[in-house]
């Protein structure tokens, strides 16, 4: 799956909403139970299911065929993971069975026990209105024109929310989906399309089937008013699946599928495994991305609007190629228990990656990696847990252990074992364990057999063992000894899973006649090295190029600094020292080199650093330094130079100069940017510029959920009433998610606005649903608690909103009782 990264990054930029960015972190799919796969009595070797659906009471109805061997002897029942399914009958190769219930299982019982490799057919008939794994979006008086869609999702464990199945990783099967839905519909699930045929009532039948086993959890339904472009490659369908209306994206959203299949089967050098690859837009999807086999299903959310493109760095692409990587890992190969989850996610983020790289070049590459680790350095309870763990209740809570750490120990693995041995240890691994599922050790011996390299270590220190290195660097120069002394601590508290590190390390040192790069190994808790040193070092890089993830306490001069942030080679070093710059105060070189870097850098992202570092420091020189850049060629830097403004209040000029941008610029992003910033620096036009955005048209809405945003952070009363407007039912969703956020922190005394948010709990739209309980948690009103526990037991959640309710609850009660 796919957490909102890239949308997280945007959004909080956009809205600089703590709440709304944990809304973001804490995805809603992806709850697991059990830690350690199951022991199994039977062998599901295939599934054929037909469906067919009550659009009227959000029912579906279902005809499971289910060909099984039992495992063992003595096998009696057979126990199928089945929630809140109404069973209407069952058979057993074609004889009435008895059956019973339980609240998560069906069980059949067999007419006398089976013996070991004893196969059965076992038919199901059943019907219910599922809470989870299988979603209605239907249109209604309030939203009309919205598709018609049905669309599942399996991942964790809620396949048994619409087919009574063994619903866990740990076993895999041929599947084969078979939809009856209204003749003008498309529907998507794995496999080949077999066959569509023509039913007496309007109706039509298709037929899909998935040759190739997979784990369930990895079945995927998809039915509703899409429309579909296909292409192909190497002789395999593409299909490119949006719904009605959404055409124009298909293209900016989809036009690199081919070089990615391109990239990803030459670098592991296997084949694309599937009949097909269908990537399937949905409205209201519960993540960013689902890999279902052969058929990832995307949320509308990252469909790139094709005025928008040109101002986006990578539009849907960290989506699109983390879910096509996973096509490999996590469905060729997959992950035995969620513990082992990391060797689907860490490989989907990893290749994420290797794409970016491809298509930016390494400068990019390595810039996201810089950002990947500070993110995740900035969440301290992911550092004692290891990459591999049994100790969830929540799989979701240590997630970017498995996304973002797993990604970037796959790089240092890389680095290990150079780039022909790493792919080649790769293809190893995929050839050995196709069709199969894995644990970590699988992957460990598959490198061993492929390279000879014994990576036990390794994966002890970075897969088994948690944390991440804490240095403390610093150095003397010792002009009569012509050296540089380094001397290296590791300062993280050796205990539970966190050891001392051992990692190799590049130091490259700049004196006025030569910059040298020495090569060394960190091993204990205090080290010192010595270089030669001609001069006095201008400059001491530890680990250049950001090649291990560590957290750094370096303390250098600013003139050392500067000359880092000038000179040296990656984009990581020279992003590192404008953060550092950014943080000194007071400082006019700082500054002046910073406003260098904004403006002439070669690489977006040390500008935006840069940038960021001077809205940091403040003050009417650095505001100076970022005007200077508000004719950046690049979106994405003009961007974040108009934010940065959002800091100078001082400036009485200011305001004119961000509603000339706000109204000219050439990029929507860049004039959204100003009208957040209009409303930071409280400007006397703010309202008017707001309101009038409001109004205005502009490719997905852009502006107005802009201004609508702003308003909250302008706290200007006399935006209630628009906010009000603006979240009512039967407004845009994305216009209503932005009112509701902004409303939230106006006239926080008003309970008329507490009652509406309260109201909006009750409606059937998630993102309606969503907006309205993390405004009412940031609005911080003691009434909201009572219809909040009451959405928690009332059960009435069409989806697992649960997670964000008790996370809104949580903020409720810690707050100070009001006066
Ligand atoms: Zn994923």
């Amino acid at each position: 799956m796919t957490r909102a990264l890239k949308s997280r990054r945007q959004l909080t930029a956009a809205a600089g909403c703590a709440l709304l960015l944990l809304a973001l972190v804490i995805p809603l799919a992806g709850r697991a139970d059990e830690p350690y796969a199951r022991s199994r009595d039977y062998d599901l070797q295939d599934i054929h299911t037909h469906l067919w659906f009550d659009l009227e009471q959000r029912q579906v109805r279902g005809e499971v065929t289910e060909s099984v061997a039992a495992l063992r002897d003595n096998i009696s029942e057979l126990k199928f993971d089945s929630v809140g399914l109404t069973i209407d009958g069952v058979a057993v190769d074609g004889r009435v069975a008895k059956f019973s219930l339980t609240p998560a299982d069906l069980v059949v019982t067999l007419e006398r026990p089976a013996v070991r490799g004893e196969r059965h057919e076992i038919l199901i008939r059943y019907h219910g209105q599922p809470k989870k794994g299988l979603y209605f979006v239907l249109p209604d008086k309030n939203y009309p024109q919205q598709p018609r869609e049905i669309w599942t999702q399996g991942e964790a464990e809620d396949t048994r929310y619409y087919i009574p199945v063994y619903d866990y990783p740990n076993d895999r099967t041929t599947s084969e989906m078979v939809v009856t839905v209204p003749a003008a519909w498309i529907t998507v699930s794995n496999g080949r399309l077999i066959g569509v045929k023509n039913e007496p009532d309007g109706m039509k039948t298709w037929d899909w089937k998935q040759s190739e086993t997979l784990s369930t959890y990895l079945i995927s339904m998809v039915a509703g008013e899409f429309v579909e472009r296909d292409d192909s490659w190497h002789g395999i369908p593409l299909r490119y699946v949006v719904p009605r209306g959404e055409e124009t994206t298909i293209e900016p959203t989809f036009e690199r599928t081919k070089q990615m299949l391109d990239l990803f089967t030459s670098k592991l050098g296997i084949a694309y495994p599937w009949a097909q690859y269908a990537q399937t837009s949905v409205d209201d999807f519960v993540a960013t991305g689902m890999e279902n086999t052969s058929a990832t299903t995307l949320t509308t959310h990252s469909l790139v609007n094709p005025t928008l493109a040109l101002e986006d760095h990578d539009g849907a692409d960290e989506v699109t190629s983390h879910e096509l990587a996973h096509q490999w890992f996590g469905d060729l190969v997959t992950c035995k228990d969620w513990a082992n989850l990391w060797l689907n996610e860490g490989f989907a983020d990893y290749f994420q990656r290797v794409w970016n790289e491809l298509r930016f070049g390494d400068d990019d590459a390595d810039f996201e990696y810089w950002r990947d680790q500070n993110e995740w350095l900035r969440q301290p309870r992911l550092y004692p847990m290891p990459i591999v763990s049994r100790e969830f209740d929540d799989s979701t809570e240590y997630q970017d252990n498995i996304y973002d750490k797993a990604g970037w120990v796959l790089r240092m693995l890389h680095e290990k074992l150079g780039d022909e041995e790493f792919f080649r240890a790769l293809h190893h691994y995929l050839e050995l364990n196709h069709g199969q599922n894995v644990v970590t050790a699988d992957l460990q011996k598959a490198i061993e057999q492929a390279t000879s390299i014994n990576v036990d270590k390794f994966f002890d220190q970075w897969i088994y063992g948690a944390g991440a290195p804490k240095f403390d660097v610093s150095y003397a120069h010792d002009p009569g000894a012509r050296e540089v002394k380094l001397s290296v601590q590791q300062t993280q508290k050796v205990e539970g899973r966190v050891g001392l590190f051992d990692v190799p390390v590049d130091v490259e040192i700049a004196t006025a006649n030569r910059r040298e790069t020495h090569s060394i190994e960190v091993n204990q808790a205090s080290q010192t090295f010595t270089f030669p040193a001609d001069g006095p070092p201008l400059m001491v890089i530890f680990d250049k190029g950001d090649r291990i993830l560590k957290a750094v306490n370096f303390k250098r001069d600013p003139a050392a600094l500067i000359y880092q942030l000038k000179n040296a080679e990656t984009t990581p070093d020279r992003s590192e020292a404008a953060v550092a710059l950014g943080n000194l105060k007071s400082d006019p070189n700082a500054v002046a080199a910073l406003g260098d870097a904004a403006q002439h850098d070669t690489f977006w992202g040390v500008r935006v650093e840069a940038l960021e570092g001077l809205g940091r420091i403040g003050g009417p020189d650095a505001e100076r330094q970022i005007l200077a850049v508000i004719r950046d060629p690049t979106p994405w830097v003009r961007d974040v130079a108009v934010r940065e403004l959002g800091n100078f209040q001082e400036d009485a000029s200011l305001p004119s100069k961000l509603s000339d941008i706000a109204s000219n610029d050439a990029a929507y992003r860049v004039r959204t940017a100003a009208l957040g910033a209009l409303a930071r620096i409280q400007a006397p036009n703010a309202f008017d510029t707001l309101a009038a955005a409001v109004k205005s048209v502009s490719p997905d809405d852009t502006l107005r959920e802009a201004s609508l945003r702003a308003f909250g952070r302008l706290g200007d009363t006399r935006a209630v009433p628009i906010l009000v407007e603006w979240s009512a039912v039967g407004k845009p969703m994305g216009s209503r998610q932005a009112a509701i956020g902004a409303i939230a922190e106006l006239d926080k005394s008003n309970k008329a606005i507490t009652r509406m948010l309260i109201s909006f709990l009750g409606e059937p739209y998630f993102d309606v649903r969503i907006a309205a309980i993390f405004a009412l948690a940031a609005r911080g009103d003691p009434d909201a608690i009572a219809p909040l526990e009451e959405l928690l037991r009332n059960g009435a959640l069409t989806v697992a909103i649960g997670p964000y309710v008790e996370l809104a609850l949580r903020l409720l009660k810690a707050q100070p009782a009001p006066k």
